[in-house]
């Protein structure tokens, strides 16, 4: 298949749904935890889970990067715009990510009292760099945030930053790490002593693995006995996925499989790697919105590179504070609780007015489930 619409054909996921359907085992339930976001706003987009048997319970893990951006990061970052006079640039759904006192870095836009922050939104790192440019007398603070995917962008700007001797450009870096969530997910209590979240297999991320490749996910087939399948991000990727991993299961194999194959490798991309970890290093520790603090499973800029650093420039000492008491997020991203089961969901909390930050992004759970998948409760109720 070579067009994206031949990704998406109906007629060709009815087969595999067939497949699936034919494969399940009567007397079995299979719990598969897709990590990403980006399957999350397929599965609900697509309606994939009304193809698949009622023995198949997908559950939305945490890999959507503004979902697992904690509240005090939100607050440095508006902080930084409100109170120290930079440029703030940053991808446009942390903008609307609600942070602590009712704010969020677009409302410190608009207004807060007599002070209006200087917030931008940007498409790319480039356009952040472009904004330190084009405004010499200005201090330009990139709010990096995102996983594996992400970082390397970074890096670049990082690089060329130096090379253009930019004094007033710096980067606030946020950049989380995918395989470290999914062995904090699998060492929990839920899933490792409780069976609160029961777990058999992952779908395994498809941007991520372009950069890390497949290699990472070894240790958890291996030592964790959990088969991942890596899958793109269009409907019928997703439902081959499901079928490789009841394949596996059924045969009690635990293994990586790369469904991905006309983007991912096992290596992954060596030159971006290599990039990244010329520039970053690894966190001891970073709080993740759900997981709470999670060793090593952040980046944080080098002391070779310290002149781009905002946290050194600034000063930045991170707070963490707790998510709004009605909000189910923490619960959703740990694979605890589903969107409907938020009391306020879709009431006070819509993507208008994001009570939590798994509204806020289209790979969010709660903003997919809003769009595409609401009717369904109402039907149901
Ligand atoms: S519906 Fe809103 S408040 Fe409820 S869990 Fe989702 S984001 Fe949080």
């Amino acid at each position: 298949m070579k067009y994206i619409n031949e990704f998406r054909d109906g007629k060709t996921a009815h087969t595999l749904a067939g497949a699936i359907a034919r494969e399940v085992q009567p007397e079995r339930r299979y719990h598969i935890m897709e990590f990403c976001g980006g399957h999350t706003h397929a599965i609900s987009r697509y309606g994939l889970s009304d193809l698949l048997p009622a023995s198949i319970r997908l559950i939305h893990g945490p890999g959507c990067p503004v979902c697992v951006l904690p509240i005090g990061r939100i607050d440095n970052a508006i902080d930084l715009a409100l109170n120290r006079g930079v440029i703030l640039a940053t991808y446009g759904d942390c903008l609307r990510v609600p942070a602590s006192g009712g704010l969020s870095l677009l409302k410190a836009k608009a207004g807060v009292g007599n002070m209006r922050a200087d917030v931008r939104m940007v498409y790319s790192s480039a356009d952040a760099l472009k904004l330190a440019q084009d405004n010499p007398e200005r201090e330009v603070v990139f709010f990096a945030i995102g996983f594996e995917t992400t970082t390397p962008p970074t890096a670049v700007v990082i690089q060329q930053a130096e090379k253009l001797g930019l004094g007033n450009f710096t980067v606030f870096c946020n950049h989380v790490l995918t395989p470290a969530a999914i062995a904090n997910i699998l060492e929990s209590p839920e899933v490792r002593l409780h069976g609160t979240v029961p777990l058999d297999a992952f779908i395994g991320p498809a941007h991520v693995s372009t950069v890390i490749g497949s290699q990472p996910y070894e240790h958890f087939a291996e030592e964790y006995e959990k088969p991942v399948v890596i899958a793109g991000f269009e409907p019928l990727d997703v439902m081959q996925a499901i079928l490789m991993l009841v394949r596996q299961l059924n045969e009690g194999r635990a293994e990586v499989e790369n469904e991905f194959s006309r983007a991912v490798t096992r290596e992954g991309n060596v030159k971006a790697q290599n990039l990244v970890a010329e520039v970053f290093e690894l966190r001891k520790s970073f709080e993740w919105r759900g997981l709470n603090e999670v060793p090593y499973s952040a980046l944080r800029i080098k002391a070779k590179y310290a002149a781009f650093d905002a946290e050194r420039r600034y000063g930045i000492e991170y707070k963490s504070v707790a998510d709004n008491k009605a909000c189910e997020c923490g619960a959703i991203l740990r694979g605890l609780k589903r969107p409907q089961d938020c009391k306020i969901f879709g009431t006070v909390c819509t993507p208008e007015n994001p009570m939590g930050s798994c509204m806020v992004s289209s790979e969010g759970a709660c903003a997919a489930h809003y769009t595409y998948g609401r009717y369904k409760d109402a039907v149901a109720g």
